[in-house]
């Protein structure tokens, strides 16, 4: 099972990437992280890599093609590949198909974690977090239960992140929409492109994955 996993920053994708690399063996491939990966550890596309990244160049789609077939050759993602940020063009995702019909495989999902702008910028914005434990709070919907102490460990500290902000989310929210622009109709052409409700309860989310996967969706 190969699924390309797309979602706006704050939809949960991180968390569900993890749930099914646990629950389903299937590997979450980051191009980024794979780059990183192949450069240090010097593949013949790592060193290529290398170079033109040292020359201040962008690396090419020929060069991350390679890369995502170095990764796809390793036993670990025969079970499964969940993609993170590729593709991101026409011409990637046509290459990412040719990546996988050499190996015997297929694309079988493309899945959007689908999220309420404004929603989310609520999510969001109310978040803050004790400065001590790390235990997460929301303006909204979820205070310490004695206002100013934490409920966990009593620190009366409190911190938020300066990018936790509507201007921000709105921004990567438009960020999103023109990256995934150019692959969604493609893959909606090929009848692979399934919705979820992002904004559900996490558990919910997963089921909802769950029951696409298991082709009861
Ligand atoms: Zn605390």
């Amino acid at each position: 099972m190969n699924i390309i996993l797309l979602g706006p920053p704050g939809a949960g994708k991180g968390t569900q990437a993890s749930r099914l690399e646990a629950e389903r063996g299937m590997v979450q491939l980051s191009t980024g992280d794979m780059l990183r990966a192949a450069v240090k550890a010097g593949t013949p596309t790592g060193l290529k890599a290398k170079a033109v990244m040292e020359a201040g160049e962008l690396v090419s789609d020929e060069i991350v093609s390679g890369i995502i077939g170095e990764r796809l050759d390793m036993a670990d993602t025969e079970t499964g590949a969940i993609f993170d940020g590729y593709p991101r063009t026409a011409a990637q995702a046509e290459a990412l198909d040719g990546l996988l019909a050499e190996r015997g495989r297929k694309l079988d999902f493309v899945i959007e974690l689908q999220v309420d702008e404004d929603a989310l910028v609520d999510r969001i914005t109310g978040r803050f977090t004790c400065a001590q434990c790390g235990e997460g709070y929301h303006d909204r919907f979820k205070q310490p239960k004695v206002e100013g102490t934490c409920d966990v460990c009593g620190s009366h500290e409190f911190k938020r992140r300066p990018d936790d902000n509507a201007e921000t989310v709105r921004t990567r929210m438009a960020e999103y929409r023109a990256k995934t622009a150019p692959i969604l109709p493609i893959y909606e052409a090929k009848g692979l492109v399934r919705r979820v409700d992002g904004m559900a309860d996490i558990d919910e989310v997963s089921t909802q994955i769950a029951a696409i996967l298991d082709g009861k969706a």
